[in-house]
């Protein structure tokens, strides 16, 4: 198991909020860092890795790394409130304490695209597993070719992490957002996030990755728009969300054909799942 080094994987870790900030309505951001020091030696995870947050007596969550993974000794997870267990964990306040497991399953494979020009699409949430990948590319910039990340949402206000868009193009990001409803102050683009991939300038197909994250029919749509563009199945990456319990490709809950999510992805080569997208959780 990649990086699971602090524990067992079945035995939780406990870590405290050390900080919580809502980023846009009922989506929140927590910094969690481990109460044992011995925990904290053992720090490290890879961007697109998940964690299975744990709160007694509800449940067990995966939830993505969102954070720097050069930071410290805090582990920073950007939750939407769905259910039970993000329902309770929207109710904790800085200070309490929850169980973690992980980091768990393959991560964005930035080291293969060293040299390479990059287009990130996210919708949604979807950009919470991609801003460590971000932080990544910031600072490694000068080892990749044009990156572009095309965010879309709902409407302007429910743009994820839109403060830090300026500080992200300024550290040599192209940053498109786009939104389904404009409100009247709105600026930027309208329209679903395949508009821009079509329009986007590509200079070099052959050397261009395409990386999604989001609703699966959003992704659908983006590889098609990415084929279109000359860009082929081996460098398109998907990060795929399924019901998950074990997190360690045992249980079987998140499997996908031969492949279970949680261990084999959450990130994959598109032409590894491309003909299983239509299989929705066991
Ligand atoms: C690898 C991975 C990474 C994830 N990263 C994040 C993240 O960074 N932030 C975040 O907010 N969420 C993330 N999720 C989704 C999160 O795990 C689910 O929303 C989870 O079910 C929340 O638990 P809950 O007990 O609050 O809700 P539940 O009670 O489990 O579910 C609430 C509702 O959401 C539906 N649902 C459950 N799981 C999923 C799913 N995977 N996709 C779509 N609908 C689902 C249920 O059917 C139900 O209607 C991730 C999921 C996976 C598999």
């Amino acid at each position: 198991m990649p990086c699971m080094t602090m524990s067992s994987f079945w035995q939780p870790v406990s870590m405290r909020i050390e900080g919580i900030q809502t980023e846009i309505d009922g989506v929140f951001t927590y910094d969690l860092r481990f109460t044992k020091s011995a925990d904290r030696t053992s720090y490290h995870f890879e961007p697109g890795q998940f964690n299975m947050l744990y709160l007694p007596g509800v449940g067990e969550a995966a939830i993505s790394l969102s954070g720097d993974r050069m930071a410290e000794s805090v582990w920073r997870h950007t939750v939407r409130v769905a259910g039970r267990v993000t329902h309770t964990l929207s109710r904790c306040r800085v200070g309490d304490t929850l169980g973690v497991r992980g980091p768990f399953g393959q991560g964005w494979p930035i080291d293969a695209w060293v040299g390479d020009d990059i287009v990130l699409v996210a919708g949604g949430i979807g950009l919470a597993p991609m801003r460590p990948v971000i932080y990544e590319f910031l600072r490694r910039r000068a080892e990749f070719g044009q990156i572009t990340l095309i965010h879309g949402a709902r409407t302007p206000e429910t743009l994820l992490y839109s403060t830090e868009h300026a500080g992200w193009e300024r550290g040599g990001i192209v940053v498109q957002a786009t939104v389904d409803r404009a409100s009247s102050t709105w600026r930027g683009h309208q329209g679903v996030v395949t508009l821009l991939l079509d329009r986007l300038s590509i200079a070099r197909p052959q050397r261009t990755h395409v990386a999604m994250c989001g609703p699966e029919i959003m992704m659908r749509y983006a590889a098609i728009s990415a084929a279109r563009r000359g860009i082929s199945d081996e460098r398109m990456w998907v990060s795929l969300e399924r019901n998950m319990q074990c997190a360690a490709g045992l249980c079987g809950h998140c499997q996908l054909g031969p492949m279970f999510v949680c261990k084999d992805g959450p990130v994959f080569r598109a032409d590894r799942v491309h003909s299983l997208l239509a299989v929705e959780a066991l």
